[in-house]
């Protein structure tokens, strides 16, 4: 783009758009309609029991299948979204891709969670415990099947943390997971006041536990401390077998990265779910059978 003649006359070009901020503009004004139009989709990634190895949780996550740029990263749409006030209606999309998901589980006796991200913006949206709570009605899922990723910074936020947003949401049945843990400003104990169910321990701190004893010690320090906190662990960017028997010996909960599965689009989730041992009940006491 380039700015219009100058009030001399004289055409003078001044471009005022760089490449990557003519791409974002575009982003922007293409997001709603690439959500109508199904380039916006989900992959699901597995979460397995460390103990057990069975797939206890699937992580959605946004891809953007751009029909001139190629494969767009949540990185550099999300932030976008949210720049632009989208970040509301690309959230109840994915939602409702998630819920979908889950509601054929059930349809299939298997009671498998989805988790969903939440950007921070998202939590001081007034209406959003009822937009969950609608998806939820609308797909017929519990509460319990959905688990909520937040980030630090969202929840230390001093207006949701005064809030009743989070409560309202735990009221809803569903799980509250603190994602990439570490890498923010806030302290397990903060998050004690917290409804929190679980956190994750961020992929920076898990991918250098092979090759660093100070990660492996950040790690192991969040575990003990979320579990005297009666937390649940789950470890994202698991990309090898001493890391993953690593974290195992820690009593670290659950497992997350490349090691167990990559993203999965929904029917290669099938398949590879399929060849595995078992499906854990995610709601307990219900008679949804075990694969
Ligand atoms: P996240 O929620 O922490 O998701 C984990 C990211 O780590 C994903 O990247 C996943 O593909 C990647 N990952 C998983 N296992 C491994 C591993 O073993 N090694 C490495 N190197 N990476 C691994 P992805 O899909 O590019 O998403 C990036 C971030 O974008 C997410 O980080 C999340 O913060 C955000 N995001 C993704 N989908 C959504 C969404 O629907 N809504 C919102 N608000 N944010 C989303
Ligand atoms: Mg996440
Ligand atoms: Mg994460
Ligand atoms: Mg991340």
């Amino acid at each position: 783009l380039l700015a219009g003649a100058g009030k001399s006359g004289v055409a003078s070009y001044h471009p005022v758009l760089d490449q990557q901020s003519l791409r974002r503009l575009q982003l922007g004004t293409e997001l709603e309609q690439a959500m109508a139009d199904g380039e916006i989709s989900v992959v699901f990634q597995p979460i397995i029991d460390a103990r057990t190895s069975d797939i206890v949780s699937v992580e959605t996550l946004v891809r953007w299948a751009h029909p001139r740029y190629g494969a767009i990263a949540p990185d550099e749409f999300i932030h976008l979204a949210e720049q632009i006030g989208r970040i509301g209606p690309l959230t109840d999309h994915v939602l409702d891709l998630a819920l979908a998901r889950c509601r054929r589980w059930l349809d299939q006796d298997i009671a498998l969670s989805v988790a969903v991200n939440l950007s921070a913006r998202c939590l001081t949206e007034p209406d959003l415990v009822d937009r969950v709570q609608r998806a939820l009605r609308r797909h017929g899922v519990p509460g319990e099947l959905l688990t909520l990723e937040l980030t630090e910074g969202s929840v230390v936020d001093d207006s949701v943390r005064s809030s009743t947003v989070l409560a309202d949401l735990h009221a809803l049945g569903l799980r509250l997971s603190m994602d990439d843990f570490g890498t923010g400003y806030s302290s397990l104990s903060q998050l004690r006041q917290l409804p929190i169910d679980e956190v994750k321990i961020d992929k920076s701190f898990v991918l250098g536990m092979s090759t660093s004893q100070g990660e492996s010690f950040i790690a192991r320090s969040i575990i003990e401390l979320a579990h005297n906190l009666g937390l649940r662990v789950v470890a994202e960017g698991v990309e090898d077998e001493l890391t993953r028997n690593l974290l195992a010996e820690m009593g670290c909960d659950k497992l997350q990265g490349f090691l167990v599965s990559r993203p999965l689009p929904d029917e290669r989730l099938e398949s590879w779910i399929l060849a595995r041992t078992g499906v854990r009940s995610a709601v307990a006491g219900t008679p949804h059978r075990r694969l």
